[in-house]
């Protein structure tokens, strides 16, 4: 029987759906896409991007072809509620669509009020988009008047983010200076090896750490740190952990503790059995799964077959997530540092793998004509 797949964001835990859409088509269902714009921007290379490494077009997805190629329909907007008893979708737009089956994949946001920030000044570096705005900004004003930047957030993206910062200032010149509130410590979840280097690559190249204090309030230029110190800044970024789209709690959807939908080993809603999801928007029931792009990848496979299953009444597959994973942060000088459990390397190798990895995963989903991994380094955005 016909059935409606309406998938709710195009990111990455949607890849395989999308790339492999004409399989529910060609059953007979129909498939639509709810997504904000026509591009997914891949988060692994968003640094790079900010940085000068590669162009937006080298880190983006044409998700709309993806699915209209391959007989889908899509639908620009975003979703705002779920009546789920009704089976409804409620959009931005004001459009409302039905479903048989749904699955979410909406991702997280940083929020601005963790730090006591209203948007101007201060960008969130989610969604990854943003980035381009901060490349922009940079090639207007740095060159002429200079410019003082801060990163809020000492994980993984902060740091990154900080060396990519470095690296745009320097193609464009200019005189800079970077600083990054690193909260508690700079990489807190890492081994002690990764924050020493770390630590080492941001510093020597000028950019100032501090470890032990946190941004109480930023906005007009000015930061309000709790030891009372105040910062000025000409434009600041936010990378202060992210947290699942507002959706289901304001759908009564059950959510676990980090507001995610709550689903079970299947990537199904513990309450709705015909609402999947992936990545950073669903909280995993089985164990807390962290907020990076390896688990999306991964869920890939075992939602596209579960969405073929829910819709053909088939049994559901279980997702296993592995316990360890390697992440490779690019520092923005040519290197990345390789992190897995106590394992921490760092060398220009690093890099080269990590763009390997990106590259391959950017090839394997994108729609003819829209990539060329070959492209040269575009730098004028
Ligand atoms: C700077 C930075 C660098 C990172 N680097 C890495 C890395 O190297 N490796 C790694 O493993 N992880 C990395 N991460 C973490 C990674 O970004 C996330 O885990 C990953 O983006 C999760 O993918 P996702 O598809 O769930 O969400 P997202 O990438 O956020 O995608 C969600 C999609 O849903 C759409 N959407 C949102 N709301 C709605 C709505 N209401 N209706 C319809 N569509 C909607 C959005 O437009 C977007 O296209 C990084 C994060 C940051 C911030």
């Amino acid at each position: 029987m016909k059935k409606h797949l309406i998938l709710v964001g195009g990111g990455h835990a949607h890849m395989t759906v999308m790339q492999r859409l004409d399989d529910f088509v060609r059953r007979g269902h129909d498939v639509s896409l709810v997504s904000p714009g026509p591009y997914h921007y891949y988060s692994g290379m968003g640094p790079g991007m900010l940085g000068g490494t590669y162009g937006p077009r080298q880190v983006r997805f044409h998700v709309r072809r993806m699915v209209e190629d391959r007989g889908g329909e899509f639908i620009e907007g975003e979703v705002v509620q779920i009546d789920a008893e009704k089976r409804k979708l409620r959009l931005d737009t004001g459009q409302q669509v039905s479903y048989n089956v749904a699955s979410f994949n909406t991702g997280s946001g940083v929020p601005l009020e963790w730090i006591g920030a209203v948007g101007g000044d201060v960008l969130p570096v989610k969604p990854i988009h943003n980035l381009l705005a901060v490349r922009r900004e940079m090639k207007q004003r740095l060159p002429r008047q200079g410019m003082k930047l801060l990163v809020v957030g000492g994980g993984a993206a902060g740091v990154e983010i900080a060396g990519n910062l470095w690296r745009r200032a320097e193609q464009l010149g200019g005189r800079v200076e970077i600083t990054l509130i690193a909260g508690t410590r700079l990489l807190g979840r890492f081994s002690p090896k990764v924050r020493n280097l770390a630590r080492e690559s941001l510093t020597k190249r000028g950019i100032l750490i501090r470890e032990g204090v946190h941004v109480r309030s930023a906005g007009e230029g000015r930061a309000v740190l709790d030891d009372g110190n105040e910062l000025p800044y000409d434009l600041a970024l936010s990378a202060t952990g992210v947290q699942p789209s507002g959706i289901f709690r304001a759908s009564q959807i059950p959510v676990g503790p980090d507001g995610g939908m709550l689903v079970n080993a299947y990537l199904q809603s513990v309450a709705y059995p015909e609402l999947f999801g992936g990545g950073d928007c669903i909280s995993f029931q089985e164990q807390p799964l962290d907020k990076v792009g390896v688990y999306a990848v991964r869920e890939n496979p075992i939602l596209y077959r579960n969405l073929m299953a829910a819709l053909e009444d088939q049994p559901q597959t279980r997702f296993s997530p592995q316990k360890k994973y390697m992440l490779i942060l690019n520092m923005g000088d040519g290197r990345g540092i390789l992190a897995k459990g106590a394992v921490a390397l760092q060398g220009r190798w690093a890099f080269r793998f990590k763009d390997w990895i990106d590259r391959r995963f950017m090839k394997r989903f994108q729609v003819s004509g829209e990539l060329d991994s070959s492209e040269p380094v575009i730098t004028d955005a």
